[in-house]
């Protein structure tokens, strides 16, 4: 009977059934940059992704899942934490996570957890920055490599031969199968694809060749009636990816608009196939789990450090607190408590996710966490009073080579309220210019793609003024009083 038709008879008793099972494995798969718009379960218009999906179909998929600070250090920092990055010390690219601090894998580990980490790791290296926490890490070390990549083993270097989505899942799949049969597992399974340079393997190399992917509705934004900010940035499809980005020499003789859709089909086309690589060895590791009877005590979860902007605006990158990019795709099964095919747009942060491994696991959650456990959710059984507003900050200013300023802001249901504080408040990885301070608000039920803004129409000024006064005191609640 294979898993689908075992999740059909399965039936969902009333009440706390996962104390019931057996403390659940957890496996924890993470890309780097990978938007959820490039996802079939999050309908996709540019691709299709059926391994990924089979986690949606058989468990839930947030549609409102998004992290705090879109960038992959201080994302990594804040999962493994439960905390802002303001209180766990990861504010920017160039903070190292400090491993002597509490950690999820820490409490996970004494409580009998075996626990371990293959792939992007990105926190830094060292005695006081390798993985703590973890019977087992096997890392690249920073960026790492797509093409016969050196990890870092337990402190070790060592040489891998072949595509690096295919290593990282071996090694996974390996140390799975040595785990022992007595305890329960974690495992981060943590992919440095589709990170930039977005380099294919020769499976997928030559996929979409003879197609066109379609351009985003955006991918023409002129950046008119929004902050200068967006103006300023360098992450622009048609100016600013390189030679090594476009791997070959465009075509002669292209009109500036014909040049800026041939940089994106570049673009978009190995991105995609990069992600083409993780759907394939996710549904190795799914299928392994199945093989072996693990999948019903086995919660899975699949997301992505941040989103990333795939045309849209014109852009790639991340950094801004715009939805592409503020956005993280999670989807998560676990037959003994989620129902197949859930949905939820319930709001869901980075921040809450070691809580959520706590919760399942019977253990307690300290208080130095900040997020919220999502098993509430999960089980359809979601408080009245569950967050309706998060709280986000990018802390380098202006740094090399996007050139996004700092800003904070607040997401609603409805708005998003942005502010560009012009200045780096001495984070790392910033410069020291300053620029005048801009504000943003959106209304996104109005302009869901973000290109008006309507920060100085009155019509919106008690809104701004009930959003500030919220911004505010979610700063106060996330102790950010910079
Ligand atoms: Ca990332």
């Amino acid at each position: 009977m294979n898993l689908r038709e075992r999740v059909k008879q399965f039936t969902f008793p009333k009440g706390d059934v996962t104390k019931m099972a057996k403390q659940p494995n957890i496996l924890f798969i993470m890309s780097d940059d990978h938007a959820a718009h490039a996802m079939s379960c999050y309908n996709s218009k540019i691709n299709e992704t059926p391994q990924l999906d089979r986690i949606a179909n058989e468990g839930m998929r947030f549609d409102n899942c998004f992290c705090t600070n879109s960038i992959c250090a201080p994302s990594r920092a804040a999962i493994l934490t439960g905390q802002y990055n303001h209180v766990n010390g990861v504010r920017t690219l160039a903070d190292n996570l400090d491993g002597r601090k509490p950690n999820v894998q820490k409490i996970l580990q004494k409580h009998d957890y075996q626990t371990a980490i293959v792939g992007k790791w990105h926190l830094g290296h060292g005695k006081d920055h390798d993985p703590t926490g973890f019977d087992y890490w096997n890392v690249l070390p920073g960026q790492g490599e797509y093409h016969d990549p050196k990890m870092i083993e337990m402190g070790e270097e060592k040489h891998y031969q072949g595509y690096v989505t295919d290593i990282i899942t071996d090694i996974s799949l390996d140390w799975l199968k040595n785990c022992s049969q007595d305890k329960p597992f974690m495992l981060m399974c943590h992919h440095k694809a589709p990170h930039r340079p977005w380099e294919p393997d020769e499976k997928h190399a030559h996929m979409y060749e003879d197609i066109a992917i379609p351009e985003p509705v955006t991918f023409n934004d002129d950046y008119a009636n929004r902050s200068n900010a967006a103006k300023e940035a360098t992450m622009r499809v048609d100016r600013d990816l390189t030679k090594t980005d476009l791997k070959i020499e465009p075509p002669p003789n292209l009109s500036s608009q014909e040049r800026k859709s041939w940089n994106y089909q570049r673009y978009i086309k190995d991105y995609l196939r990069v992600v083409a690589s993780i759907d394939d060895n996710v549904g190795r590791i799914l299928d392994y789990l199945e093989e072996e009877g693990l999948a019903e005590d086995t919660i899975v979860m699949y997301t992505s450090d941040q989103g990333f902007f795939l045309g849209d605006h014109g852009w790639y990158d991340k950094r801004f607190m715009y939805e592409e990019s503020l956005r993280m795709p999670f989807i998560v099964r676990y037959p003994r408590a989620i129902e197949p095919g859930a949905v939820t747009d319930d709001m869901a942060l980075n921040v809450d996710f070691a809580e959520t491994w706590l919760d399942y696991t019977g253990i307690d959650i300290p208080n130095h966490m900040q997020g919220t456990s999502l098993r509430p959710v999960m089980e359809k059984r979601t408080p009245d009073n569950w967050q309706t507003s998060l709280y986000y900050r990018y802390w380098e200013h202006l740094s090399e080579p996007h050139k996004v300023g700092a800003h904070y802001g607040l997401r609603t249901k409805r708005y998003k309220l942005i502010y560009y504080y012009g200045k780096s408040f001495g984070a790392t990885n910033s410069s020291h210019e300053t620029r005048t301070p801009e504000w943003e608000l959106f209304d996104l039920k109005e302009d869901p793609y973000e290109m008006n803004n309507v920060y100085h129409n009155k019509a919106y000024g008690e809104t701004v003024k009930d959003l500030k006064e919220e911004l505010y005191l979610l700063q106060r609640k996330v102790k950010d009083e910079a």
